[in-house]
């Protein structure tokens, strides 16, 4: 990497590589620190870099501070990079207190590997380097977490430093922020503040408790979703949650999938396995008579939960889950048809995203991968289809090549929320390899048998990921039509508990979601309570409005409205309600 200057890189190479030199510097604060230290590897990464170390004891967040000054102690140093390309055998003196780098060496394929020195520190690497470490701006360390070596759990646990860094202060100020934000929503830490799910160690990782607050968001996104497919003609069904093991083995799902799959429980001596998917029902409801072209297309949509098993180190809050609960549906139509159907599907999806407020997404195109079922023409021939709907559809649309799934092309929607993160969204997937399988197939107008084309599709992906996309996105605070609590009604004193309570009654009545606050605490810690809970509304009710018979209304925004009759308030309410909107105001 040394003499040759072919052209100047691109500002994100540049950054990339005094990204990935201030690993090097990390790794070289951390050996002064810790002489027998052991390193792993020290790549950039999206916003910075880590560094792998096996130390003597485990790092705390105290440590950060003392590691990231010995840090600008070698960067205001401004030590050279210096590149040296050696033997493997070399290497192997060189290396040969690290037994992390032995390895690598081992796997380097090469004669001869090229080592880097700054300072104290010597690293197996490839490069490239920043020429000093003075070039090395804007970082702070951020976070400390546990990696087992090369991602294997049979491996030892090495600590992992996590760094982030910029070309200007202005740039990590900007990304420190942001993080902040992100923490601030994290969904987890949401989910406990607003009382809306858990999840036990000792019901087992990754299986999500809906409390009773979350239950109600996920009753209205789910009575939402039902109204909405069965006024664009789908029907509901449901199926079981196991099945006999030899239906996933016609699937195929039991030889391709079973990693994923939860061994097998007898049954009277037969074996039956916990479904990963909700496709094989739908299929056996639909082959349960003989299909004329005419019935088609079928579109049967189930919230189905299903259970895929998921590494524990990798589940995360509601977005890394081993239960969840789909919103699955299965499309049986004629050839001939795909095209509009598909063209339905993604106004579906353009119109449920629009409504939840993710306006931004971005939609990628997924095409043939190198190991395909069925055959070639028909698969040009379904992607072409699904090319064509998209423009019918006018999305702006970007291919994904190769990154279809075996069986068929897909259509995959990113859903990028307020922090301008993407999301896993809609996704519509053509498939060729269970019509086949089980012989799905209609009598077309020539009295023939044809096989169906089949359409696997989801809408919002999961409830559970679906909530922590939308916690995150509003941080907490949901559009009224989805607000667990919709309105607080807070009495000034015992004697206005009355007026509270017959409130309460009649915004009940109506269907909206309203509670009296009656504990006998001050009335700004109760208006404090019920904003921490992010819940839109706070009527106080006293003295005066219970002579006016008024309510006063409070957003949640802290902005004050006019007193007004508990009519008006209701009707537009209702209004907002219905609307669907984000708005707390008309
Ligand atoms: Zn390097
Ligand atoms: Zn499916």
């Amino acid at each position: 990497m040394a003499s040759a200057k072919p052209s100047e890189p691109a500002d994100s190479d540049k950054l990339e590589t005094m990204r990935h030199s201030a690993s090097h510097v990390l790794a070289e604060a951390v050996l002064s620190i810790f002489p027998g230290a052991k390193f792993g590897i020290g790549p950039a990464t999206q916003d910075g870099f880590y560094y792998d170390f096996d130390l003597p004891r485990p790092l705390t967040t105290e440590d950060l501070p003392v590691i990231q000054a010995k840090m600008k102690e070698i960067v205001a140093a401004d030590l050279p990079f210096t590149r040296d390309e050696v033997s493997k055998d070399e290497a192997r003196q060189l290396f040969g207190a690290q037994p992390y780098k032995l390895e690598l060496i081992d796997d380097i394929p090469d004669e001869k590997v090229s080592v880097y020195r700054q300072g104290n520190f010597l690293d197996l690497c490839r490069g490239p380097h920043v020429s000093t470490t003075g070039q090395i701006k804007a970082f702070k360390l951020v976070s400390i977490a546990g990696a087992y070596w090369r991602g294997d759990e049979h491996n030892p646990m090495l600590q992992r430093v996590y760094g982030v860094a910029f070309a200007t202060e202005q740039a990590l100020e900007e990304h420190l922020k942001k993080l902040e934000e992100a923490a601030r929503r994290d969904h987890r830490r949401l989910g406990k503040e607003l009382d809306l799910f858990s999840i036990h160690e000792e019901a087992g990782p990754g299986l999500v408790h809906w409390h009773p607050k979350g239950s109600v968001v996920r009753r209205v996104i789910e009575d939402f979703w039902k109204d909405e497919h069965v006024r664009r003609g789908y029907d509901l069904v449901y199926t079981p949650h196991i099945a006999k093991r030899d239906l996933w083995q016609t699937s195929g799902h039991w030889d391709f999938y079973r990693d994923y799959m939860y061994s097998p429980m007898d049954v009277e001596g037969q074996e039956y396995v916990i479904k990963p998917m909700n496709c094989l029902g739908h299929i056996l409801i639909y082959k349960t008579s003989q299909r004329s072209y005419r019935e088609l297309p079928l579109r049967y949509a189930e919230l189905g939960t299903v259970y895929r098993y998921e590494r524990s180190g990798v589940l995360h809050g509601l977005s890394r889950v081993r239960g969840f609960t789909q919103d699955d549906a299965h499309i049986f139509c004629r050839f001939d048809q795909l095209e509009e159907e598909v063209v339905g599907v993604l106004e579906l999806t353009r119109f449920m995203m629009d409504t939840f407020g993710f306006t931004k997404h971005k939609v990628l195109l997924s095409t043939r991968p190198e190991k395909y079922a069925g055959a070639l023409e028909v698969w040009e021939e379904a992607t072409e289809i699904l090319r064509k709907a998209l423009e019918k559809s006018e999305m702006a649309y970007q291919v994904d090549p190769g990154e279809g799934v075996f069986y068929g092309p897909k259509i995959d929607t990113k859903i990028e929320d307020a922090l301008g993160r993407d999301w896993q969204g809609p996704t519509v997937q053509v498939d060729f390899n269970l019509p086949q399988r089980f012989d799905v197939n209609y009598i077309g107008e020539d009295g023939k048998e044809h096989m169906v084309a089949m359409v696997h599709r989801t809408v919002l992906g999961s409830m559970e990921r679906f909530l922590a996309s939308l916690l995150e996105h509003y941080g907490g605070a949901f559009p009224v039509w989805l607000a667990p609590v919709q309105a607080m009604i807070i009495p000034v004193a015992d004697r206005h508990l009355d007026y509270a309570n017959k409130l309460a009654a009649g915004f009940k009545a109506d269907g909206i979601r309203a509670e009296v606050d009656a504990r006998s605490e001050r009335v700004n810690l109760k208006i404090r309570q019920a904003q921490l809970n992010k819940i839109p509304y706070m009527l106080v009710v006293g003295d005066k409005e219970v002579a006016e018979s008024t309510v006063s209304v409070r957003l949640r925004t802290g902005e004050q409205l006019a007193a007004q009759s508990p009519d008006s308030f209701k009707q537009s309410l209702k209004q907002i309600i219905a609307s669907r909107t984000k708005e707390l105001k008309l």
